[in-house]
């Protein structure tokens, strides 16, 4: 593991802009730990679940843009 990641892993979240999500469900169902995404971009903007690697998978695959990653200093 590099050290840009393990820094990201200490201080980033994945964010979601909720006015662009259509909760189709693409990002839940390609999370590796299983997390339930489509949920937290409904409710909240930020995936905050603990077991959240930042491998990036719903990220690249939400067809609309929803989602990012950012720092948890810049999310407040
Ligand atoms: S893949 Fe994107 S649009 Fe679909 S539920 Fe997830 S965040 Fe929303
Ligand atoms: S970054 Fe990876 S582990 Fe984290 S919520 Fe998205 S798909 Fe799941």
């Amino acid at each position: 593991m590099d050290a840009e990641r393990v820094r990201l892993l200490a201080t980033g979240l994945v964010v979601a802009d909720p006015g662009r999500c259509v909760q189709c469900g693409i990002c839940s169902h390609n999370c590796p730990c299983g997390i339930d995404v489509r949920a937290f971009a409904r409710v909240a903007g930020a995936v905050t679940d603990a077991r959240c690697v930042l491998c990036g998978s719903c990220v690249a695959r939400c067809p609309r843009g929803t989602l990012s990653f950012t720092l948890l200093r810049q999310w407040t």
